[in-house]
């Protein structure tokens, strides 16, 4: 016993002798000076484009005719735990949906969602997805609902992309004001 604590305390010594731990920290320090910077110049310079699997602010879909997919099931609302969807159903044969029962109200409270994504598996018709909006913050309470005709509008990262890089950001002039917003047709795309 008392054999193991005199070796025990030798090593601890010896340890201490040549710096071996302000040694190991040294070397990940200088390891981490000398590896690529993964600063993000964000927002003004750089936006970061979220991998597909990514779950942002809702979008609802149309089919390829533009025609709404929601059908006004309720599924959404009814699955989501904390309540924040509300759909209001209402019956109209304009075609404006698939079926003649379509969303008079959909609308998702923000400051409640906490983007588990089980309203997107109840989705029978597959017209609701959480897209890869991120920029979220707004100073107005009002702003943190979101209501049907915002949510069919097409997020700015499509589908089609596959994500998880950093692009470019541009300036872009909008009926709401100038917005930054990624500059997909910049070639050049770095790794997260
Ligand atoms: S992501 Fe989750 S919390 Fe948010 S609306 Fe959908 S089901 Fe509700
Ligand atoms: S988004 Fe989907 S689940 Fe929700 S009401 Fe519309 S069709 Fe039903």
């Amino acid at each position: 016993m008392s054999d193991n604590k005199n070796s025990f305390n030798l090593m601890d010594m010896i340890k201490r002798v040549l710096f071996t731990d302000f040694m190991k920290g040294l070397t990940i320090t200088l390891g981490y000076n000398l590896s690529k910077s993964i600063t993000l110049k964000y927002p003004d310079e750089e936006k970061w484009i979220p991998h597909r699997r990514w779950r942002g602010l809702h979008t609802l879909n149309r089919d390829a005719s533009g025609k709404e997919l929601c059908v006004a099931c309720e599924l959404c609302s009814k699955a989501c735990p904390t309540g924040c969807i509300t759909v209001i159903p209402m019956e109209d044969d304009t075609g404006r949906g698939i079926a003649d029962r379509v969303a008079k109200v959909w609308k998702v409270d923000l400051v409640r969602c906490f983007f588990c994504g089980y309203c997107e598996d109840a989705c029978p018709t597959r017209a609701l997805r959480l897209g890869r909006e991120y920029e979220l913050a707004c100073t107005d309470s009002k702003c943190t609902v979101k209501e049907r005709e915002e949510l069919l509008k097409p997020q700015s990262v499509p589908e089609s992309i596959e994500g998880g890089f950093i692009v470019k950001a541009k300036f872009e002039k909008t009926p709401e004001g100038i917005k930054v917003v990624p500059d997909l047709s910049n070639s050049k795309k770095r790794a997260w």
